[in-house]
């Protein structure tokens, strides 16, 4: 097909696993049409950020631009802002880019530190570390927790991230059913000796690690009660917060302002820098015991490079506008419009007949396809209109085999105008596609 030969299809269809990739070249859409003719056609290279806080994405295989429903931008934070870009500029003079050491072998900056304390108190606990990558953040923080003679409790649908932290830790992982405290109490009464809480059980240590926005599902994590569930059970929870830390909260703090969690009573809060402050790099932030004991033990600590010192600015100056220490209602205004926005795009998705999974507040919306032979076909659907809408699909293995979706990331840089553009290209699409399955017509699985 044209469209895939152009390149038009890598964007949107975001396959991660070759097998896939290599399965859908072989197969035709629901059309019956052949999905693509070269493997090389399922990558796309960007020519250069955009110039308008990365909303529209600035393809080398045309010249035109196509609204960006594919990035974690969610503060608008990536590319361009007026604040953080002079700051970072003057820290890659002073600093370089790198630091080409590890933290404890002269790779801390000033920035290091400032940044280590600003994340302690935006997200409301005692001390804080941070790692050159999120990925790296929790698959080697995990295994210096908790290791033989642990147990670790894993929400099923946990990230890659996490999942190789707890294959990485020598202790033993049991997973509960995707965001359902009564599951998860389960498993806890099952792993506690005799059967009863509070009483003597084989484990030194439990650990239940939970995302407080899931990325492929836009669902929030039910803090509170996996908590109650925790302390009941004495186990330490771990939260991820890739993608609610700065996108959620009056304030921008996360699940926990969300949901009126205090922070204390979660444990361990882990974060990225990559979704709401457009830079890269990952913090754990606890007590001052863990922090001191993972700078200690930490292997992603002592033996990596620390975090590039622009991308520390990046976040110091990302930060300082969301808590309005700019000097500017910047940041509020930020929180306020990805708040709108979400709400606004998920529910005129669902009034569209989708099947919009995921809670309100949450920017990330996927909707159902389910045949995974909708994939290409609503990507190259979403292209061939006239405004052209970069999504992000995905598949097995990422999902079950039958439950391909298509997934929109929200941004507070998207306008009003923006999103009822897309909304009309996708209901379009929607139709075509024959993906508007009101919930009579959702398919049984
Ligand atoms: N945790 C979660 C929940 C994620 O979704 C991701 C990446 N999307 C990571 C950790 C890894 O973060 P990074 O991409 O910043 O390395």
């Amino acid at each position: 097909d044209d469209d895939v030969k152009q390149g038009y299809a890598p964007i949107c269809v975001g396959l991660e696993d070759f097998f896939v990739r290599r399965l859908y070249l072989r197969v035709q859409d629901c059309f019956g049409r052949p999905i693509a003719s070269a493997p090389d056609s399922w990558f796309d290279v960007v020519e250069r950020t955009s110039d308008d806080n990365n909303k529209t994405l600035q393809r080398t295989s045309k010249t035109t631009r196509c609204l960006n429903l594919t990035s974690y931008n969610y503060l608008g934070f990536a590319a361009a802002d007026e604040y953080c870009v002079p700051r970072v500029v003057d820290s890659l003079k002073k600093y370089s880019a790198s630091t080409c050491s590890a933290r404890v072998d002269g790779g801390t900056t000033k920035l290091h530190t400032e940044l280590e304390e600003l994340v302690a108190r935006f997200v409301g606990k005692p001390a804080a570390v941070v790692f050159g990558m999120g990925y790296v953040t929790n698959s080697a923080t995990i295994p210096c927790l908790i290791g033989k003679g642990g147990l670790i409790i894993s929400d099923s649908l946990n990230h890659n991230s996490i999942v190789n932290g707890a294959r990485g830790s020598d202790a033993t992982v049991r997973v509960f059913r995707h965001n359902c405290p009564a599951h998860l109490e389960k498993v806890l009464r099952e792993q506690v000796a005799g059967g009863q809480p509070r009483t003597h059980r084989a484990w030194k240590k439990i650990v239940v690690v939970v995302e407080g926005i899931y990325s492929m599902e836009g669902e929030l994590c039910k803090l509170p009660e996996i908590i109650a569930v925790c302390k009941k059970y004495k186990a330490y929870t771990y939260l991820d917060e890739a993608h609610s830390i700065g996108a959620v909260g009056r304030s921008g703090r996360g699940v926990c302002e969300l949901l009126g969690v205090d922070p204390a009573d979660v444990d361990v809060m882990m974060g990225t820098f990559t979704k709401s402050f457009g830079s890269c790099g990952g913090y754990i932030a606890a007590s001052e015991e863990i922090v001191q004991h993972l700078k200690h033990t930490c292997p992603g600590h002592l033996y990596a490079t620390s975090m590039s010192p622009p991308a520390v600015q990046q976040v110091i100056s990302a930060i300082r506008v969301v808590l309005g220490e700019d000097g500017s209602s910047r940041g509020a205004q930020k929180l306020a419009r990805i708040r709108e926005n979400s709400n606004f795009f998920r529910s005129e998705l669902k009034k569209m007949g989708f099947e919009v999974l995921g809670d309100n507040d949450s920017p990330v919306m996927p909707i159902m396809l389910y045949n995974p032979a909708k994939i290409p076909a609503f990507s190259r659907e979403c292209f061939r209109q006239k405004l052209q809408v970069a999504v992000i699909t995905v598949a097995f293995p990422v999902t079950p085999l039958l439950l391909a979706r298509a997934r929109f990331c929200i941004s507070a840089s998207h306008t009003r105008e923006d999103l009822t553009k897309a909304l009309d290209v996708i209901s379009r699409v929607g139709d075509l596609v024959g993906i508007k399955y009101f919930p009579a017509q959702r398919p049984k699985i």
